[in-house]
C-alpha cells in the first residue's frame, strides 16, 4: 500500500482540512449537491437547498465520466461562473471532479476540493499532478480496485506532496445487479485500520435508488465514515443524470435529521 498512507499506530488519524471544515475528528461531514451541474438555476436552487439542509460543501461536477459518450458529458467549462455564482451566494464550500490535467488546471482556482472519480483513480498521471497541488482531494474507489490498489492510489497523491486525500468507497462491481454498485461497508473500517486518512462514502452511486441511499448513509455513519458524499436534485426527475438515485429536497432534509440523531450515539457532529 506504500508508506506514505500508512497509519502509524493505533490512534494515528489525520483529519482533512478544506476551508473551515475538518473531514475526520469527531465529523461527519456532508458533500452534496446534483450529479451534474445542468445550468444557473438549477445549481442555486440545489445549492440553497444543500445550505440550508446544512452540509458544508456542495458537489458541482462540471465535467462527467459517463459510461456512453452519447449520454450529457457535463456543461464543462461554461460551468466556471456557476461556481463562482455559489461561491458568492452562499457559503458552500465547493468541490469538482477532475478528470484530466486540463481540467485541474482550469478549475484549480475556483473550488475547495476536488475529486478524482472512480475512472480516474487509475489515471495515474492525472494522480501525480493532483499531489503537486495542496487542494484536498476526495479520491474514489475505483469499480474494480482492491483496497491495496486504492491505498496505491492515494499514495501517489501523497508521496508528490499532497497530504490532504479523502478517501470514497463509492461501490464495487459484483455480480448482483439490484444496487448499480455493491457497497463494500465494511471498507470503511477496513481502510481505517490500514490508512491514517478519513474515509467517506458515496450511497448515490453505490445504491444507484433513491430508496436505497438512506440506508446506505446511516450506514456509513454507523460504521465510523468521516462523511458522504450524496447527490440532491431539486427535481430528480428532470435530473440530466442520475436522476433514479438522486433524493429530492424533502428526502434530503429528513435524512438529515436522521444522521443528525445517529450522530449523536456515535459521538459525531453532522
Ligand atoms: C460522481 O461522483 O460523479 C461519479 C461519476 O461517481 P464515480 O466516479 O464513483 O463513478
Ligand atoms: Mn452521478
Amino acid at each position: 500500500m506504500g508508506p506514505q498512507v500508512r497509519k502509524q499506530g493505533p490512534d494515528h488519524r489525520v483529519a482533512v482540512r478544506c476551508g473551515d471544515v475538518e473531514i475526520g475528528e469527531n465529523s461527519f461531514t456532508v458533500i452534496a449537491g446534483p450529479c451534474a451541474i445542468e445550468n444557473l438555476d438549477q445549481a442555486l436552487l440545489a445549492a440553497k437547498l444543500v445550505e440550508e439542509a446544512g452540509a458544508k460543501v456542495f458537489r458541482a461536477s462540471l465535467f462527467k465520466p459517463r459510461t456512453s459518450p452519447y449520454s450529457f458529458q457535463g456543461i464543462g467549462a461554461e460551468g466556471v461562473p456557476i461556481l463562482q455564482a455559489i461561491k458568492a451566494e452562499t457559503s458552500l464550500l465547493v468541490e469538482t471532479e477532475v478528470l484530466s490535467l486540463a481540467h485541474l488546471e482550469l478549475l484549480h482556482d475556483h473550488v475547495d476540493m476536488l475529486r478524482v472519480g472512480a475512472r480516474g483513480m487509475r489515471n495515474y498521471e492525472l494522480l501525480k499532478e493532483v499531489g503537486k497541488t495542496q487542494k484536498p482531494v476526495i479520491l474514489k474507489r475505483g469499480m474494480s480496485a482492491t483496497l491495496e490498489d486504492f491505498l496505491f492510489a492515494a499514495e501517489y497523491v501523497l508521496v508528490n506532496g499532497n497530504r490532504n486525500v479523502v478517501m470514497c468507497e463509492r461501490g464495487i462491481r459484483t455480480f448482483e445487479t439490484y444496487t448499480r454498485n455493491t457497497l463494500d461497508i465494511l471498507a470503511v473500517p477496513a481502510l481505517k485500520e490500514m490508512t491514517h486518512l478519513p474515509v467517506i462514502v458515496d450511497p448515490s452511486h453505490s445504491a444507484g435508488r433513491s430508496s436505497l441511499v438512506g440506508p446506505a448513509s446511516k450506514a456509513a455513519l454507523a460504521v465510523g465514515a468521516d462523511g458522504i458524499l450524496i447527490e440532491v436534485h431539486p427535481d430528480p426527475a428532470a435530473a440530466l443524470s442520475d436522476g433514479d438515485q438522486s433524493l429530492d429536497p424533502p428526502a434530503f432534509l429528513s435524512l438529515m435529521g436522521e444522521l443528525r440523531r445517529l450522530a449523536v450515539v456515535m459521538g459525531k457532529e453532522v
